[in-house]
């Protein structure tokens, strides 16, 4: 990380957290187990507490927080928030010294980390948009996906923080590559848990033990980390986020806009934005996506 801080600063960089949310504070705690300092800034009271608990130093502010950071990295929901803690009057352009590094890890239109990447650039500081997969488990357990998009120098400069945080991390491209990654991951994992949620209700109205099936086919072709990871959801009904649906529904937006643009025909992925749309209309928006399966159930006059 020598480039990332000077001489008169310790070895490792400076920290600082935007976004303690079900993602950001295993991440950041994790930051904490491999040596960093870590200084966290979010909108709960109790998020920073968890923070102090783990060795990390709660701000009062994203200006405080950011200040003396040599690395910024934001886990906040989406593209209006990731606006609001860089432009914001108390922002991270506004408060961030020249030179450090901001790493965006929410998941946000490819257009907003393109504009981001421009806008720190006049104010000296280097973006990496990256994203990642793998889940609240994924996190915890620091083996997450990234997918990063930037400069290479950025990146390798990043690559021992990425490192404490998760277990395959490839740069993908320029700005915003990273985030068109994970749009295309968001796309898979939805059609992923809608066909195993087909499978379910299917399974059990045919009266086939669930947990044998599951297992089996855990096993073969239809093997997946998303019906490893999801299989115990879809036994005990059990959609405590995780990851939810209101923002899967943002993401299938995100998916189905920049396909849009590119023209590329998403006909499964389409259907399965609107099952996700739907089941958000229904109230189920802050329920875990492997939630789809009450949707599944309903349209087949099963149980919810
Ligand atoms: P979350 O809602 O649990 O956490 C978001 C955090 O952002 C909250 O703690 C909130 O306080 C903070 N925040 C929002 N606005 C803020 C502001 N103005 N200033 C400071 N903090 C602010 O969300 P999450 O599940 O942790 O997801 C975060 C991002 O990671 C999203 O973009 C999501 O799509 C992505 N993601 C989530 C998962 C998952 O399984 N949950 C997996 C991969 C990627």
């Amino acid at each position: 990380m020598s480039n990332l801080a000077d001489s008169s600063r310790p070895a490792r960089p400076a920290i600082a957290w935007i976004g303690l949310g079900i993602m950001g504070s295993p991440m950041s705690e994790n930051l904490l187990k491999a040596g960093y300092d870590v200084t966290g800034f979010t909108l709960e009271r109790d998020k920073l507490d968890r923070l102090t608990a783990a060795g990390g130093t709660a701000a009062s502010s994203i200006a405080e927080a950011v200040r003396d950071a040599d690395v910024i990295i934001t886990m906040v929901p989406a593209s209006p928030q990731v606006e609001a803690v860089a432009y914001g009057p108390d922002g991270i352009l506004d408060n961030a010294r020249s030179g450090a590094l901001l790493i965006d890890m929410s998941s946000i239109t490819p257009q907003t980390s393109v504009d981001l990447a421009k806008a720190a650039a006049a104010r000296g500081i280097r973006v990496l948009d990256a994203p990642v997969s793998g889940g609240e488990a994924g996190a915890v357990e620091a083996v997450l996906s990234i997918m990063v998009g930037g400069g290479k120098a950025d990146f390798d400069a990043a690559k021992p923080v990425f490192e404490a945080l998760g277990r395959t991390i490839v740069l993908c491209g320029p700005h915003g590559s990273g985030q068109t990654v994970k749009a295309a991951n968001q796309l898979i994992v939805a059609v992923n848990i809608q066909a195993c949620a087909e499978a379910v209700v299917f399974l059990e109205k045919s009266g086939v033990d669930l947990t044998a099936a599951l297992d089996v086919l855990g096993g073969g072709l239809a093997g997946s980390t998303v019906l490893a990871r999801k299989k115990d959801n879809f036994l005990s009904r059990d959609f405590k986020p995780g990851f939810r649906i209101d923002l899967h529904h943002k993401d299938m937006g995100i998916v189905t806009d920049a396909a849009r643009n590119v023209g590329a025909a998403l006909p499964v992925g389409a259907v399965v934005a609107q099952l996700v749309a739907s089941l958000r209309a229904q109230g189920d928006g802050g329920l875990d996506h492997s939630a789809l399966l009450r949707a599944v159930e309903r349209l087949s006059g099963a149980r919810v």
